[in-house]
């Protein structure tokens, strides 16, 4: 599966945050940086603010990162601390109010805050609030925190006001905030969204993903953990730690691993590549099917298909060892990519997506002609992609096409902010796996277990999301059910309810 599901019907990342505190340098460069970084998770706007010590300087705009910021923007950012985001559309959709980072002055200073997640009880906090005589400017839920954090500001200090907007806000967060010159990090209790912490020469960084934090020359110090509140020191010397709120468990989002963070990343402890080797492997043990050949859907599938071939090439599908003279099975590139079909190319109708797919892979001939063949991806959304591709394969030549993938069926939307497509769309919905794999053409279809998935990223069950393959959320969303005792917390003005 690709990303951008504009394109090919894959599910969407929608932001990364970054946020850097240096001891002299102008903090703008290697927020640009690491912005470029990571461009993978959101690819609509691009925004920097930074904090001179004196004001807060901000270049927001609608576009890819390198499009967004020329030279003199870069130079204009003046201060040694800021914040950086890439964006998607979450809750807000489409448009330049909902860019970020936001910003916003108010009494006691400034504050800007970039924000990947998604809450699900924005909009009551926004009826508190506008109540109150806030009045919002977007229709994105990073508002409703910043004026939350900001109301909370006004009677108490930087810890104690984000330990009360965290007791408010419901859902999934990693923000990076600036107020005034001081940056802080802060992931939701569940950790269902990753943030993690780098040290530079003369300072630190806060991103989404280390990938950011290597393109700096920096080293990863470790995970913010679930619940913490991180503030870097203002001279860059080092970083404060608060665990703001304790639970039981997390709710990582096991998708990061499977789809949307780079391979080079690490993320809780685990290499992302490997991880995808290691379900590439399992997805061997438990359904491996002996073909001619195995090929990755490039490039998600890639690091699958190496797991899952090396699996191969070791026991047979029966699990026995392979005797003298049996080779295994040939891993080669079946698909060639057109790498100059931008994620911006904009393709809305379904007639039109499924044309991208020829647009965007083409298949070598002479690794798929005459063979069985063996197609490894990461997931399938709508199944669009995978139709088109089954078909291209066999107008290749292919005698036999077995799909399997990297990931149990998605049978559910996500509320958590990534961009999954509804129920109606989502081609396992309601489908068992036989049935999806005669909808798109294959001669067999097999997906990963959960348990193996949950294994191969060494965490139980109970620490990840699995809402998109369960149905089952680890928050309080209206109309589903969780997968675990929790609640939302009660908003606005509740002595009306204590009194009946
Ligand atoms: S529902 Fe799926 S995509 Fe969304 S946070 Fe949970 S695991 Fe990740």
């Amino acid at each position: 599966m690709d990303h951008g599901r504009d394109q090919t019907g894959g599910p969407r990342e929608k932001c990364g945050v970054v946020g850097v505190s240096l001891s002299e340098r102008s903090a703008a460069r290697p927020l640009y940086y690491s912005l470029y970084a990571l461009q993978h998770r959101g690819q609509e706007s691009a925004g920097i603010v930074t904090h001179d010590g004196f004001q807060q300087h901000s270049h927001v705009e609608m576009g890819l990162v390198g499009d967004v910021f020329a030279e003199d923007d870069l130079d204009q950012l003046n201060g040694t601390a800021g914040i950086g985001h890439v964006r998607y559309p979450t809750a807000g959709g489409v448009n330049t109010c909902c860019a970020q980072p936001f910003s916003v002055s108010f009494k006691s200073g400034s504050l800007g805050l970039a924000h990947n997640g998604n809450l699900v009880n924005a909009d009551e906090i926004r009826d508190e609030l506008e109540g109150l005589g806030h009045a919002f400017t977007s229709t994105g839920d990073t508002e409703v925190i910043a004026h939350d954090l900001a109301r909370n500001l006004l009677e108490a200090d930087l810890v104690r006001a984000v330990k009360k907007t965290m007791e408010r806000i419901h859902g999934s967060y990693s923000l990076t905030i600036s107020h005034d010159d001081v940056v802080l990090g802060v992931r939701d209790p569940e950790g269902n969204r990753p943030l993690c912490i780098g040290e530079l020469d003369d300072g630190y960084v806060l991103a989404s993903e280390s990938a950011a934090i290597d393109t700096l020359d920096g080293d990863l110090v470790r995970d913010v953990r679930p619940g913490e509140l991180v503030v870097l020191d203002r001279d860059g010397t080092g970083f404060d730690s608060y665990q703001l709120v304790d639970r039981d468990n997390t709710a990582h989002c096991f998708f990061e691993h499977v789809y949307f963070a780079r391979p080079d990343s690490v993320i809780d402890d685990s290499l992302v590549y490997e991880v995808r080797r290691t379900l590439g492997r399992k997805l061997w043990e438990e359904s491996g099917i002996e073909t001619d050949v195995v090929m990755p859907v490039p490039d998600s599938g890639r690091a699958f298909a190496s797991g899952y071939a090396e699996a191969a090439n070791g026991t047979t599908a029966e699990g026995e060892e392979r005797p003298e003279g049996d080779d295994g099975v040939e891993f080669a590139e079946g698909l060639m990519k057109n790498r100059y079909v931008g994620r911006t190319f904009i393709m809305p109708t379904q007639d039109e997506r499924e044309r991208a797919v020829r647009l965007k892979l083409n298949p070598i001939k002479s690794t798929v002609e005459g063979k069985t063949v063996t197609l490894i991806d990461d997931s399938i959304v709508r199944g669009t992609t995978s139709t088109q591709l089954v078909e291209l394969l066999r107008d290749a030549g292919a005698e036999e096409v077995h799909l399997r993938i990297g990931a149990p069926p998605i049978v559910a939307p996500c509320y958590m902010g990534i961009d999954m497509a509804s129920r109606e769309e989502l081609i396992a919905a309601g489908q068992s796996v036989d049935d999806i794999g005669e909808q798109i053409s294959a001669d067999s279809l097999s997906y990963l277990s959960i348990d193996a998935v949950a294994e191969a990223l060494g965490e139980s069950r109970a620490d990840l999301c699995l809402g998109c393959v369960t149905g089952e959320y680890p928050y309080d969303i209206e109309g589903e059910t969780t997968d675990r005792d929790v609640e939302r917390p009660q908003i606005g003005d509740t002595s009306l309810v204590a009194d009946d």
